[in-house]
C-alpha cells in the first residue's frame, strides 16, 4: 500500500502542521518478521498487550451481540457502558466520556481546547501521541525531561508549568519507562499546574501499579478540586481488549464532558465494544489474576536480565525498558531476525533503548536468552 501523497498534491491540500507531524510508530509488522525470521510463531512485545487475554465473559457478550446482529447502529450516549464505569469509579454517569480507545480521547481533547501556538506540557521520553495529536492542532509541545535515574523530575516539571501551559498531558505509570509518580509528587504536579490549563491524568496502567500503597489514585487526588482535570483509562492494557478499541475518560464536570462528546462522532465506540468493555468490567476477578500474574513475572523477568548485566528501570506497568548498551536499533533488527518484535526507543538520549512488553514465561525466556545473546555477541 502506497501511504505516500504526489509532493505536488501534498502541498498544495495538506494543512502545514500535518505535513511536519511525525509518525506514530506501532512497531514492526507481525507477518513481515514471521517471514523475516522463519519462525513458526513470533514473539510480539511491542504494544503493552496482555498476554493473558481477556474474560471470558468477554466472548460471550460479543457472540450473543452478533446473534443477536449488528445491522443497527450503536448507543451513540454509551449509556450502560457509562453507567457501569460511573458505577466503578463513583462518578455520575454524565462526566465519563467514552473513546475508541483512550488514545481517541488524547484526540478529542485536542480537538476541543486548543488553538495554534497554545502551550501543552508532557514528559519525554514519553507517549508519542501526547506529542502527536497537540501538534496535529499547531500547538507547541514542551516535554519535560526525566532525571538521570527515569524518575520524575519535580523542579524542571515545576518551572515547565509555570510558563502557562493549556494542556498537560501526564501519564502514570509512565510509558515507555515503566516508572510511577508517588501521591506527594502528583500533588506537586497538581498545584503547579496552572488553573486555567486543562490537567489530562493518563492511567492506561493503573491497574499493574495499584498493588503498590505508594501509587496514587489520580481520581482520588483531583476529586473536589476545583480546577478542570480529565482521568484517562483503558480497556486495552490490563483488561485484555487492545483489539476491540475502547476506553474512558472520567472528566472534573459534566460540562466538560459535554464539549468533549460534542467533538466526537456520535457512533465512535462500536456495540461490540461497548458491550465487551461492560463484560470486562463485570470480571474483576480476571484483571485481579492478570494483574497478580503480571507483577509476579515482571520481577522474575527483571531479575533475570539484570542478571545478565543489563540495566532495567524498575516498571509498575507490563513492560520494560531496557538499556541494551547498543544501538537499540541494531538489537531489534537482531530480535526481529530471531522472531521477537520489541520498541526501539528513539527519543533523544534513550537511542540505546529498548521497550519489551511482557508476554508469557516461556515467551519471556526465549526474549531474554536472544536478548543476551545478540548483545553479547556486540561486545566482541
Ligand atoms: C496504550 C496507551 C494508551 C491508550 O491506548 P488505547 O488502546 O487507545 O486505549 C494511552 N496512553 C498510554 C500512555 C498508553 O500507553
Amino acid at each position: 500500500m502506497n501511504h505516500v501523497l504526489e509532493p505536488a498534491i501534498a502541498a498544495s491540500l495538506v494543512r502545514r502542521e500535518v505535513a511536519a507531524l511525525p509518525s506514530y510508530d506501532p512497531g514492526a509488522d507481525a507477518e513481515e518478521v514471521a517471514a523475516l525470521s522463519g519462525a513458526a510463531r513470533v514473539i510480539k512485545l511491542s504494544n503493552n498487550e496482555s498476554p493473558f487475554g481477556a474474560s471470558p465473559a468477554v466472548a460471550e457478550a460479543v457472540r450473543l451481540r452478533l446473534t443477536d446482529g449488528v445491522s443497527r447502529y450503536p448507543d451513540p450516549t454509551g449509556k450502560r457502558l457509562a453507567e457501569a464505569v460511573g458505577k466503578s469509579v463513583a462518578v455520575p454517569a454524565d462526566r465519563i466520556v467514552l473513546g475508541n480507545g483512550s488514545e481517541n480521547i488524547l484526540e478529542l481533547l485536542c480537538q476541543t481546547v486548543l488553538d495554534p501556538g497554545d502551550l501543552v506540557t508532557t514528559q519525554a521520553p514519553g507517549f508519542s501521541l501526547h506529542e502527536i495529536f497537540p501538534r496535529m492542532m499547531g500547538a507547541r509541545v514542551k516535554k519535560v525531561p526525566v532525571t538521570a535515574e527515569f524518575g520524575f523530575d519535580a523542579f524542571a516539571w515545576r518551572d515547565a508549568l509555570a510558563e502557562g501551559p493549556k494542556l498537560v498531558f501526564l501519564a502514570n505509570p509512565c510509558n515507555p519507562t515503566g516508572t510511577m509518580l508517588n501521591v506527594g509528587e502528583l500533588k506537586s504536579i497538581v498545584a503547579a499546574t496552572p488553573e486555567s490549563a486543562l490537567l489530562v491524568l493518563d492511567e492506561a496502567y493503573c491497574e499493574f501499579a495499584r498493588p503498590n500503597p505508594e501509587y496514587p489514585d489520580g481520581l482520588a487526588v483531583l476529586r473536589g478540586r476545583n480546577r478542570p482535570w480529565i482521568v484517562l483509562r483503558t480497556f486495552s492494557k490490563a483488561y485484555g481488549l487492545a483489539g476491540i478499541r475502547v476506553g474512558f475518560g472520567v472528566a472534573s464536570d459534566a460540562g466538560l464532558a459535554h464539549a468533549l462528546n460534542r467533538v466526537r462522532t456520535p457512533y465512535n465506540v462500536n456495540q461490540l465494544a461497548q458491550d465487551a468493555a461492560v463484560a470486562a468490567l463485570g470480571d474483576q476477578a480476571h484483571l485481579a489474576d492478570t494483574v497478580h500474574r503480571t507483577g509476579l513475572e515482571i520481577a522474575r523477568v527483571t531479575d533475570q536480565l539484570r542478571g545478565a548485566g543489563f540495566r532495567v528501570v524498575t516498571s509498575w506497568a507490563n513492560f520494560m525498558f531496557i538499556d541494551t548498551g547498543h544501538d537499540a536499533n541494531r538489537v531489534a533488527q537482531e530480535l526481529h531476525r530471531a522472531g521477537i518484535i520489541v520498541k526501539a526507543w528513539r527519543e533523544q538520549g534513550c537511542e540505546n533503548f529498548i521497550r519489551a512488553s511482557l508476554s508469557i514465561p516461556e515467551e519471556n525466556d526465549v526474549f531474554v536468552r536472544c536478548l543476551t545473546a545478540i548483545c553479547a555477541k556486540g561486545k566482541r
